[in-house]
């Protein structure tokens, strides 16, 4: 393993601690207890769903390298769950590989993708307490938008937890201007579940620089360590 690997790693570590104080501090001082027994306490209150956006036969936007959207958010996705039970927390996920299993009258790829939709929505909403994060990707027609960009759902705590991570993501990408803003009525998914969720846009696949960055494992656990810091932060 390269040492900048590990510094990069630790440093990740680290931003997850400061990301996740205030929640730890919070219940410490009503009840002290070992951390490991106080993230327990909180995972008992919420279960968190990871959703890495598209996958099967819709592979979401595709990027100046020639990898499609879905293969990174899958990456992301399970990097933030695997970060996410480092600290207690078994998250659920949507999909867990490019492939899925769609039933025999799923046909043609719109019905394909409707099926995908309405199952993960369903699952979504069959979770007792549940917490969804969603992760995409962003294209846009020119190369120079990059950064993240989140959006939060029209469901309750669902702003407080966009507004967090859109800020921890801004120091990662280092674009100032944006702020989290709420998802638009197109997207099902997004607004047809009950609980609080928010669609992490990780950067713009359509800005070269950008792409290159979300393709690499550094940047990929970069990105987990901030999102799983601000859940935890945020929701435990
Ligand atoms: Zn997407």
């Amino acid at each position: 393993m390269k040492k900048s690997f590990v510094l990069r790693a630790l440093l990740a570590l680290i931003i997850v601690g400061v990301a996740a104080g205030f929640g730890v501090r919070r219940i410490y001082l009503s009840r002290p207890r070992t951390a490991a027994r106080i993230v327990t306490a909180g995972r008992n209150q919420r279960t968190l769903i990871i959703d890495p956006g598209h996958g099967g036969t819709d592979g979401g936007a595709v990027s100046v390298t020639g990898k499609n959207e879905s293969e990174i958010n899958l990456d992301i996705a399970l990097r933030c769950r695997s970060l996410a039970g480092l600290f207690g927390v078994t998250a659920e996920m949507t999909r867990e590989s490019e492939q899925l299993d769609y039933p025999e009258d799923a046909n043609t790829i719109r019905e394909k993708k409707v099926w995908d939709t309405k199952t993960r929505t369903e699952l979504i909403n069959s979770l007792e307490n549940a917490v969804l994060i969603s992760i995409h990707q962003n294209k846009y027609t020119t190369a120079s938008p990059h950064g993240s960009q989140v959006l939060y759902a029209p469901t309750a705590e669902s702003r407080e937890l966009g507004e967090k991570l859109q800020e921890l993501l801004t120091q990662v990408t280092g674009e100032s201007k944006r702020t989290a803003a709420k998802i638009g009525e197109s997207i099902y998914l997004m607004n047809h579940i009950d609980c609080p969720a928010v669609l992490v846009e990780c950067g713009f696949v359509s800005n070269a620089m950008e792409a290159k960055r979300l393709e690499e494992p550094e940047y990929q656990l970069k990105l987990a360590t901030v999102i799983i810091g601000g859940y935890l932060g945020s929701m435990t």
